[in-house]
């Protein structure tokens, strides 16, 4: 080789090592994480490249990869599935004062593997109709028989739920929480749904009268329809607070750039980046400084439950046998 050919290989080497890029895998929409990314990269010249894909395939991918993988950051939804991406090895600690600082504690590992972005509530909701808000007052009251073929659940396939029964029996015990749920297994007024958008259709449209589901989803549905018959209530304020979980992030054990990819979560937790990722989903921010958006804010205040949300994948398949035991579908 030349000496302007050596010169050349050595300007591109340069090159790679200076354009600072971190590289993504998400569970979460493009629709949603784009405008971020790119205010980023407007920012601080930071490329931030990504692929989508659901979260099983993702951390599939994730493992298959090993060592070569591209990925800097693994981003998806439900403390469950982020609990299970650190299980399965293919997230490493975060040691961040400001992550620390910006994320309340029951909303990020205890073991620093991942932190949540985002809060969703899995909340109750009811046909506007057919039941007073007072008659409502908390999870295990639906439960009761005076709920005898009014109640519809999403499938105990999804992770959200199993997250929901994960929490209930941190809460109180599995003896109690197989009473619960095998209660409202009693009272379904149909079929499980196969999503949370089918569940609110369905109130909306009388087949059943109170249901469960998270509440972005409500928002959506709402922006469609502003005549829904769909009312929100918050559970169990007089006790523990309505159950919640996270959309969130973790960093990939073999990311390539750690440095660069801590500064971009850091980033996503501060009071400048909040907004933009979680009113996007009709979320609500983790950051506390940071204002709820007011689509969302005008669905009310509520208390929501401080059990960490660890407890969703720790308490994970002792969910899964318990929602089999008493045949939720
Ligand atoms: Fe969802």
């Amino acid at each position: 080789m030349n000496l302007s050919g050596r010169f050349f290989l050595m300007f591109l080497l340069a090159t790679s090592l200076n354009a600072k890029e971190v590289v993504v895998y998400s569970a979460r929409s493009e629709q949603l994480i784009k405008p971020i990314f790119e205010a980023y990269t407007k920012k601080t010249g930071v490329q931030i490249k990504f692929i989508t894909d659901k979260e099983g395939p993702l951390l599939q991918k994730l493992k298959a990869e090993g060592k070569e993988t591209p990925a800097d950051i693994l981003m998806t939804v439900d403390a469950g599935n982020l609990w299970l991406a650190s299980q399965e090895g293919v997230l490493q600690k975060i040691q961040s004062k400001i992550l620390e600082k910006n994320i309340p504690k029951h909303l990020r590992d205890p073991g620093q593997f991942w932190f949540g972005l985002s809060v969703r509530a899995r909340t109750i909701f009811y046909n506007k109709d057919k039941v007073k808000p007072e008659a409502l007052s908390t999870y295990e009251a639906l439960a009761q028989p005076i709920f005898s073929k009014r109640l519809c659940l999403r499938t105990s396939n999804k992770v959200y739920n199993q997250s929901l029964v994960a929490m209930l029996i941190a809460e109180y015990g599995e003896k109690k929480t197989e009473e619960i749920v095998s209660g409202w297994v009693k009272n379904l007024a149909t079929d499980v749904f196969p999503d949370d958008t089918k569940l609110l259709e369905a109130i909306h449209a009388g087949l059943c009268d109170v249901g469960i589901a998270n509440t972005y989803y409500f928002g959506r549905l709402l922006e469609k329809s502003p005549d829904l018959k769909v009312g929100i209530f918050w559970p169990n304020q007089k006790s523990s607070g309505v159950h919640v979980n996270i959309s969130g992030v973790g960093i990939t054990t073999h990311s390539k750039n750690k440095a660069e990819a801590v500064k971009f979560i850091e980033w996503l937790s501060s009071e400048e980046a909040q907004n933009l990722y979680a009113d996007n989903n009709m979320e609500y921010p983790v950051n506390s400084k940071v204002k709820v958006d007011p689509k969302v804010a005008s669905w009310g205040n509520f208390k929501q439950s401080i059990i960490n949300v660890v407890k969703a994948g720790e308490l994970q398949s002792a969910a899964v046998k318990l929602m089999d035991r008493v045949q939720y579908k």
